[in-house]
């Protein structure tokens, strides 16, 4: 049986206190706080790491927008603000072919002008801050306590917006979720972690003119390339580290001497279990050389390269989705479905098992029911842990889709305060306005 011992009682400070606390500081957070802010409301953004952004920040990821093109439909909203900051500062990068349209950031330079957009906005951030648990008064979440170098604290709110990606605080809360479980043999059908890598050294000419030798080896529009160096290895019988991703490399931008963000190591990994995440990142470490190993051995123009950086940490790609007030299912996306409830427009297109991701004007809209979790009152969930079927998580899981719906759950909470409603009861019409005032294309 599991060991516990007892916590000792203890009177907790409290932090701040605001109308909106959003929790987390992704897509979805940034969306929610921004939009929040923008409706009126007072904000803080709570964040484990040291600063905004999520996945592309922690993980330098590659492109946000997955298969756009020149006629795709897009969100707009707060995304959108965030893009054309992005290329004021000569932030971002398009992708080393086309006719994408989707722009590789400048991780790093992402950090500091979300900084900006935060702060400009009069929003409070609370950075390097672990949010542990709701604070619930008779039923009803009204804050969470947060663990940092300060110590156990509490920030309270009116309204509260979980978009930790993986709806800790919504799980906590008792709100009930879906999660695929990871296996005792690790044979699963969760998604795999990566931890993305930058090499030195690169001979980014001889590498780039090799492509343009071979352009059947880029894999338009879903930004990866077949890699000639893993089929040259395979072919010569050396062991190809990890299994599971075939010959694929995701590789978008590249500097003089540098490809900045290598994605290619996958590695199993239960996002919510803290044993499962630790062994995932040494392995994936470990990955990570044996594949640089690889690449210079095989792959032309990085017979010299160098580790130049694992990323902050291993992305995760998928824990638990919230059963909420509608599901959102595949056939909705392919059906290019309205809603009543809409909060935004989406592009159909996705990758996933067994389909090929196709860039299209096709858009199906996103409905405000998939954000309301069963049984918390004053709680919205935005970002990757919205309520959608397994298969629908391939387009969900979108740094867009996590900004489209942090930006309906942000405006949803302040005007709901306005109304004098629950969160969950905000007048969807009223939403609608706000959103549509906030540059959001809802159909
Ligand atoms: C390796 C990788 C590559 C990807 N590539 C693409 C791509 O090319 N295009 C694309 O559109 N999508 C891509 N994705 C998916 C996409 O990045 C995510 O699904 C998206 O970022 C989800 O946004 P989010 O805001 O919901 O969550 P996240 O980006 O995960 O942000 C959640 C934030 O909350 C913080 N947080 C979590 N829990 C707590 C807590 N308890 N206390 C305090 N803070 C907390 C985290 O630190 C993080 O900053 C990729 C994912 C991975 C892992």
């Amino acid at each position: 049986m599991e060991k516990k011992i007892t916590e000792p009682e203890s009177r907790v400070p409290v932090l701040a206190e605001a109308d909106v606390a959003v929790l987390g500081g992704g897509p979805a957070g940034i969306g929610a706080a921004i939009a929040a802010a923008d409706a009126g409301a007072s904000v803080v953004i709570i964040e484990r790491y040291g600063f905004l952004g999520g996945i592309p920040a922690i993980c330098n990821m590659e492109p946000s927008s997955w298969c756009r093109e020149a006629e795709t439909v897009m969100p707009g909203g707060v995304q959108a603000m965030l893009e054309k900051r992005i290329l004021e500062r000569d932030a971002a990068f398009p992708p080393f072919y086309t006719p994408s349209t989707s722009l590789v950031y400048d991780t790093e330079m992402l950090k500091q002008v979300l900084d900006d957009l935060i702060l400009e906005h009069g929003i409070r951030p609370i950075y390097h801050t672990l949010i542990t648990a709701p604070y619930i008064e008779n039923g009803i979440v009204k804050g969470v306590f947060i663990e940092s170098k300060s110590g156990r604290q509490a920030v309270l709110a009116k309204r509260l917006v979980d978009c930790t990606g993986d709806a800790d605080i919504a799980a906590r809360a008792g709100c009930p979720f879906e999660q695929c479980d990871l296996g005792p043999d690790e044979k699963t059908n969760l998604m795999f972690g990566t931890l993305i890598f930058g090499a030195s050294d690169v001979d980014t000419e001889e590498f780039m003119d090799n492509l343009k030798a071979h352009p059947e080896l880029l894999d338009r529009p879903r930004h990866e390339f077949i890699s000639t160096g893993f089929k040259k290895a395979k072919a010569a019988g050396y062991p190809i580290p990890p299994d599971g991703f075939q010959d694929k490399v995701i590789l978008n931008h590249l500097t003089q001497g540098d490809a900045t963000a290598i994605n290619r190591v996958r590695v199993p990994v239960d996002g919510t279990d803290v044993q499962s995440l630790t062994q995932a990142e040494i392995k994936s470490r470990k990955c990570v050389l044996d594949t640089l190993e690889l690449l210079k051995k095989f792959e032309p123009g990085f017979e010299a390269a160098r580790l130049r950086n694992f990323a902050t940490a291993m992305g995760v790609r998928e824990t638990r989705r919230i059963k909420g007030a509608y599901q959102l299912t595949q056939e909705d996306i392919d059906g290019q479905r309205h809603f009543e409830d809409t909060v935004a427009v989406y592009p159909v297109c996705a990758d996933g098992p067994g389909r090929v991701a196709v860039a299209t004007d096709a858009w199906f809209q996103i409905p405000f029911g998939i954000m309301v979790p069963s049984g918390a009152e004053n709680l919205l969930v935005a970002g990757r842990c919205v309520s959608a079927t397994k298969d629908a998580t391939h387009t969900s899981r979108g740094v867009d889709f996590a900004f489209a719906t942090g930006q309906a759950a942000g405006a949803a909470s302040a005007l709901s305060i306005k109304q004098g409603k629950n969160s969950r009861a905000v007048d969807i019409k009223a939403l609608q306005a706000e959103l549509v005032r906030q540059g959001v294309r809802i159909g």
